[in-house]
């Protein structure tokens, strides 16, 4: 039986460019950046080549706008501190979010908000999407920062961000977005965006685990959550990770430059697999059609359980998600389902669908079929299905 890995929004698998390009920095380019001999300094130009080629794939002004992490969840808690830190000295504790935001954002400001600041959650539209006006009405004076991220985990929808952004820099506040799900996906450009801190991470393109980038427009003044060597200007101390650094940066570049080619094609694929589950009766997508990710597929189907669900197409060879792959596990339904308004005995029965740019035809009609025969056969076992049927219980999807 074949596997299709429909689950690329927890992790993608690596690139062969990415693979080749990290392979010299395990054992010809190894040196230490500090080091001042010339194995060292051979690693410390690779390294600051990294940091050029990144700044550029963001629009980035500068290179030293540029910092490494180990991924997107350091880089989200760096940059929310960094903005703590700065609006407090400045008698500024209010942050603005979503009720949505991944939990690298959502647990950092439950911290902040033990520690004084005052968090505004906006609601987020039944379409899975925030207006740049409900932040501008938002924003008070004692504003330091708005976080919100430029496209979900779960449902895909991508936001205002550039409106957003213009907002935020009207008011002189400080904007961050998580930008984990949308770089190599979608163009993303932090000068036209007006985006002031940017977190990404290179597992959720094609390249390593355990590395990532926070951008900090000149200017922003970023506070470390690690002490000790000088490294990445003294801001995030440790031995870089030279070979996971290489490896984002080719995987960066590759899916950028590739991007005119995969975002047509795989939101083709895309809206025949909605199309395909959409047939499914007492199901809703979920999340809006047209500001949505490429390869994003969101659904919740009434009278199942999303877990089932998910066992059962694993049994079929299709890997799936039944929203947020850190919730998992957990008994609780999707906090992003529920911030969309989803009832909870409906937000149970979610799936979430992750194409990548690999991802055939042939493979999104296996999907629909399988899916199409797993909610049945759950359907028939399922006594509030039954009960749905018989009149019993009201259905929320008609
Ligand atoms: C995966 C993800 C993160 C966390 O990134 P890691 O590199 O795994 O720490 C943060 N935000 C979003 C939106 C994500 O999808």
């Amino acid at each position: 039986m074949r596997t299709i890995y429909a689950d690329n929004a927890a992790t993608t698998r690596m690139s062969q460019t990415a693979i080749q390009a990290m392979l010299p920095y395990m054992d010809q380019i190894y040196g230490n950046p500090s080091s001042l001999h010339s194995v060292g300094q051979a690693a410390m130009e690779a390294l600051t080549d990294a940091r050029n080629r990144v700044a550029k794939a963001l629009g980035a002004a500068n290179a030293r706008e540029i910092t490494f992490t180990s991924g997107g969840s350091e880089a989200d808690n760096q940059a929310i501190r960094s903005a703590a830190l700065w609006g407090k000295r400045k008698g500024k504790t209010h942050i603005i979010s979503t009720a949505f935001e991944h939990h690298a954002v959502l647990h950092t400001l439950k911290k902040l908000e033990k520690e004084g600041f005052t968090v505004s959650y906006l609601d987020v539209h039944e379409n899975g999407l925030v207006t740049p006006e409900q932040v501008e009405a938002a924003i008070t004076p004692e504003t330091c920062l708005v976080t919100i991220m430029y496209a979900n985990n779960e449902i895909g929808t991508i936001q205002p961000i550039r409106e957003i952004g213009a907002v935020c820099r009207k008011a002189g506040v400080l904007f961050h977005t998580d930008a984990v799900q949308a770089v190599g996906h979608i163009p993303v450009n932090v000068q036209e965006d007006n985006i002031d801190l940017l977190s990404l991470s290179a597992h959720k393109f094609h390249g390593p685990k355990g590395v990532g980038v926070l951008y900090a427009k000149r200017g922003v003044i970023l506070s470390n959550l690690i002490e000790g060597g000088a490294q990445e200007r003294g801001k995030r101390a440790g031995t870089e990770n030279l070979p996971g650094i290489m490896g984002m940066t080719a995987a960066l570049e590759e899916a950028v430059a590739e991007l005119p080619e995969t975002m047509p094609k795989m939101a083709a694929l895309r809206d025949r697999l909605i199309a395909g589950l959409a047939e499914i009766p007492h199901g809703a997508v979920n999340g809006d059609l047209e500001h949505r990710l490429p390869g994003n597929v969101s659904f919740c189907f009434e009278g199942i359980e999303g877990e089932s669900l998910l066992l059962l197409l694993d049994d079929k060879g299709v890997c799936a998600s039944s929203g947020s792959a850190c919730t998992s596990g957990s008994l609780d339904p999707s906090h992003v389902l529920l911030a969309i308004g989803r009832p909870h005995e409906v937000a149970h029965g979610s799936l979430r669908l992750t194409l990548d740019r690999d991802t055939t035809e042939e493979d999104v009609d296996y999907i629909i079929r399988a899916v199409k025969d797993v909610v049945e056969q759950l359907r028939n076992m399922s006594p509030v299905w039954r009960d749905l049927m018989a009149g019993k219980r009201q259905f929320v999807i008609e």
